[in-house]
């Protein structure tokens, strides 16, 4: 048996009053922003509506940009950049890398239909979920309807407290015992994960009128009609809020902590820097639960895109300073592990998993059964991150995805290292990851803005 206790920081035992009330502070303002931004969507809109309250001007709108200077990056309101810039930036850039997408049910294109007295949204699921989590807990529906004509509708119901919800059905366990039978993958499938919005007819209508009764609802109080939902863009999240956890109140219990807490504590961490020697680039991406796919994630040229647009605005033109810079950058790319729970020992090897309230986790590797892609950090740079947290008294910890044979996962370190620069993975510990209410310890949120704000200023 392993002693824990002692083989790990713990940053409750290190911080005095003064730190003990920063902590708390700072986590009031990431319990709000959690309850403000639930989707990628909702996470850029409030990323740049900060940076813009603090002088950060749009990049595109700049013909010449210069030291010291702050701009904006919003590419298509799903995936954003806060960049400062340094001396020279062909020298390359700190970059701080998190992503604003969370596991969740999107409305599939064709979602609605009635049965039994009662109408019905059909969802497909994103990102990787427990799916017997998610029915008889309150679900609000958030995202943007694109009519035809291209007028954009924003949709966001069940966040007010006097709002409806919506709710996923499950069975009784008085008629359950096939289902409970069945693998835990397999008790609630994806075809079940149907989400309850209606049980009330259009009177006297003999055919659909449960169905249209909710069309008519739609339309009247939304403008949306039923083929919209082809060109739409609907999630459905856990309704309730980030909450403090626990009677010490040491804890944040919210959805959609993997990975805006990184978010969430890489901007405030960038709102501070100033006058950096190497040009910081503050990234927030999207797709990271699907493959880092599509246009906004970070297997698109997003990142190439920007530094060319910088370096051509410095003055620095030439098509190979943009290669040049970005691999000599340096990144953190800012993504939670998983904290080991002591309900379940058997998925951890205690002396490499991180732990929490033992700081912020430096993870050399994730992958899976054999580092399997992964972009397994380079020592010299993990010495030199480990050295500059130390320096400023920064509390770290290693940190290992699970045991070597149990599973694993991946982050977007492996995309940005195909540009050559040093990456490693730094981000927070986290119980129940991918649940709808996951828990992450006050102290490791502090150290993680503590973490990337010292390296967006100093590294070098
Ligand atoms: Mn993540
Ligand atoms: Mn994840």
């Amino acid at each position: 048996m392993i002693e824990t206790r002692n083989q790990r920081p713990n940053v409750w035992d290190r911080v005095d009053d003064q730190q003990l009330a920063a902590i708390h502070r700072f986590n009031q303002g990431y319990i709000d922003f959690l309850n403000q931004a639930k989707t990628e969507r909702e996470a850029i809109a409030y990323i740049q509506k900060r940076a813009l309250d603090q002088g950060f001007l749009p990049l595109q709108q700049q013909d010449r940009v210069g030291p010291g200077e702050k701009l904006l990056v919003n590419h298509r309101g799903k995936l954003a950049a806060l960049i400062i810039m340094g001396q020279n930036p062909a020298d390359g850039f700190n970059l701080v890398v998190s992503h604003v997408d969370t596991p969740r049910l999107d409305l599939k294109p064709r979602p609605l239909y009635e049965a039994d007295n009662m109408a019905l949204f059909k969802t497909h699921y994103y990102g990787g979920i427990k799916k017997y989590q998610w029915p008889t807990i309150p679900l609000a529906l958030h995202g943007v309807v694109v009519k035809k004509n291209g007028e954009r509708i924003s949709v966001c119901i069940g966040e007010k407290d006097d709002d409806l919800v919506f709710v996923i059905t499950d069975l009784l366990p008085h008629l359950a015992k096939e289902q409970m039978d069945k693998k835990m993958n397999e008790g609630i499938k994806g075809e079940d994960l149907n989400i309850l919005v209606g049980s009330t007819p259009v009177r006297d209508l003999k055919e659909d009128a449960f169905k249209q009764h909710i069309l008519d609802l739609l339309l009247k109080n939304y403008g949306i009609e039923e083929d919209d939902f082809t060109s739409a863009e609907l999630q459905a999240v856990p309704a309730f809020k980030a909450r403090e956890v626990g009677l010490d109140r040491s804890m944040v219990g919210s959805y959609g902590q993997d990975d805006r807490v990184s978010a969430y504590t890489a901007l405030e961490a960038v709102l501070e820097v100033e006058n950096p020697q190497r040009t910081v680039i503050c990234l927030f991406a999207d797709k990271e639960e699907i493959g880092s796919t599509g246009n906004t994630g970070l297997q698109s040229l997003a990142v190439e895109n920007i530094a060319a647009e910088l370096l051509y605005k410095a003055g620095l033109p030439e098509y190979y300073r943009v290669r040049q810079a970005l691999s000599k950058s340096y990144a953190l790319s800012a993504d939670v592990n998983a904290a080991v729970d002591p309900t379940f020992p058997e998925v951890f090897e205690k002396m490499n998993c991180s732990y929490l309230s033992a700081g912020v986790v430096l993870t050399k590797y994730t992958g899976s059964r054999g580092k399997a892609e992964s972009n397994d950090a380079n020592p010299e740079f993990v010495a030199a991150v480990r050295r500059l947290l130390d320096e400023e008294a920064v509390v770290w910890q290693v940190g290992e995805l699970g045991k070597v044979d149990i599973g694993g996962g991946g982050t977007v370190a492996q995309y940005l290292a195909n540009y050559g620069m040093e990456v490693v993975d730094c981000g927070v510990a986290v119980l129940s990851m991918h649940s709808p209410f996951e828990i992450v310890s006050k102290a490791d949120v502090y150290m993680a803005y503590r973490a990337y704000r010292v390296f967006m200023q100093k590294m070098t």
